[in-house]
């Protein structure tokens, strides 16, 4: 193992990884040296066990997203493992407001897709062993427990075994999520709302085929989406459930058997989705807005869950993360052909530019329809079941709605083309 690397990822989960991943083929064309330190076992490709960052979660992934794979070349191994999301009903409960979109009105196979963060890991590692060989160090178990500056890039220290190790990198990429000790550590400030809700979500049987339609319900209490899965092994169908719940009453939920929690969600819920016979086991996650103040500084960037955490009501925290690390990608590969250093502010303030506006869209909406959509005052109501059936009959602020759901919207970084935008 080496102690000197070009870029040294903290965190191999699902933004690390694809972080890495989406470097390999620039690694390998100019020589450089890539680690990943994670402080969990990686499961190997073939394995059953949970990693954290690759736990029971679904993950719903935009069009754009399954096309940035594509240029990764993860796609592939992923694609029979994702349900497609064919339609999305979205519906304000107790109020007339709904939208709905329909893939086949924008030209796509379809609007996104559902699928189990374990299968994405899965993926990405896969990846990372056919094709990291020679370019990319995976060291692992060790957590990296401090994070200084050099003249040029920074030196972690890193436990392994109970043994302290040094690493030096050029460039240091924290992607090591949302409860970043190293981000206190650095004094990078973050600004953090919470939004008083969990998020509990289980994977649930419906009794029909649930036809790739997602659903988005709006409740007084906070808003809920049911994604369509892969069926299981014996071709039943699964749907994986995100229902925000009131901090106030998320140990109540926690407590109530089967045949109570499926009652209390057809009340909520209702039966448009079928009725639900069967629900698997819950977890629950506490939902809070998180920006960090600083992305870049000198021979850092911080990336992923890291650098923000979301609502998750519209499935945007893995998309905008995705697109970051794919930003950064061809930022760095840019950074070579001029023969810049990589952890030069001159390149990764262009990173940090070329990815503001996608994340001032992607945060700030996430954030406005959770507050607007999560309570019951009578302009948030009105406003928000006009904004409804607006988009309904309007079609240029359902395409604007839809390209934006699907990560159309945005410009696609171009990591592999060896050019960069200039
Ligand atoms: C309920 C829920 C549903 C969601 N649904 C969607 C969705 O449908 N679509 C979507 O786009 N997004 C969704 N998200 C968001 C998505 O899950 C996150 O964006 C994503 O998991 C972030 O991954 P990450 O790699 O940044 O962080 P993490 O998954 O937290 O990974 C961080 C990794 O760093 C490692 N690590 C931490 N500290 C250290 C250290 N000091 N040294 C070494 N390693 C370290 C950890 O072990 C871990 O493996 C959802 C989130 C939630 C909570």
């Amino acid at each position: 193992m080496n102690s000197q690397y070009d870029i040294a990822i903290i965190g191999g989960g699902m933004v690390g990884a694809s972080l890495a991943v989406s470097l390999l083929p620039a690694a390998r064309k100019h020589g450089l040296k890539l680690a990943v330190i994670e402080a969990f076992v990686m499961p190997e490709p073939s394995s059953k066990e949970l990693q954290p960052s690759y736990d029971a979660r679904s993950t719903a992934l935009s069009y754009g997203t399954r096309k940035l794979l594509e240029q990764m070349g993860v796609w592939s191994s992923l694609a029979g493992q994702v349900s497609a999301i064919g339609r999305i009903k979205v519906s304000d409960r107790g109020h007339f407001g709904a939208t709905r979109l329909d893939a086949r009105d924008y030209a796509v196979p379809a609007l996104g897709y559902v699928v189990e963060n374990r299968s994405l890991g899965q993926a990405l590692l896969e990846k990372l062993h056919q094709d990291g060989e020679g370019v990319v160090d995976m060291i692992c178990p060790a957590e990296v427990t401090e994070a200084k500056p050099l003249g040029k890039g920074m030196c972690l220290q890193a436990e392994v075994d109970g043994e302290q190790i040094e690493i030096e990198a050029g460039l240091v990429v924290m992607a090591d999520g949302g409860r970043s000790t190293l981000r206190e550590g650095l004094g990078i400030d973050y600004r953090q709302q919470d939004y008083g809700q969990f998020a509990v979500i289980a994977n649930l049987t419906p009794d029909r085929p649930h036809d790739h339609v997602a659903y988005e319900r709006f409740t007084a209490e906070g808003p809920m989406a049911l994604l369509p899965l892969t069926d299981d092994g014996d071709g039943q169908a699964r749907c994986a459930l995100v229902w925000s719940v009131p901090e106030t009453d998320i140990d109540e939920v926690l407590a109530w058997n089967d045949e109570q929690f499926i009652d209390r969600l057809h009340q909520q819920f209702g039966y448009r989705a079928g009725a639900f016979v069967a629900v698997g086991e819950r977890h629950c996650y506490p939902l809070k807005l998180t920006r960090v103040q600083e992305q870049v500084r000198q021979g850092l960037v911080v990336l992923g869950n890291a650098a923000h955490t979301l609502h998750p009501i519209a499935g945007q925290g893995f998309n905008l993360a995705l697109r970051g690390a794919l930003t950064l990608s061809e930022v760095l590969l840019q950074a070579l052909a001029d023969k810049q250093p990589l952890g030069s502010m001159q390149a990764l303030g262009r990173f940090q530019s070329q990815l503001s506006w996608d994340q001032e869209k992607t945060i700030g909406f996430s954030d406005q329809v959770t507050k607007l959509f999560s309570n019951n005052n009578s302009a948030s109501v009105v406003a928000r079941n006009i904004g409804l059936v607006t988009m309904d009959l309007l079609p240029p602020a359902k395409q604007w709605f839809a390209l934006s759901a699907m990560g159309l919207d945005v410009p696609e970084p171009q990591f592999f083309s060896g050019g960069g935008r200039g």
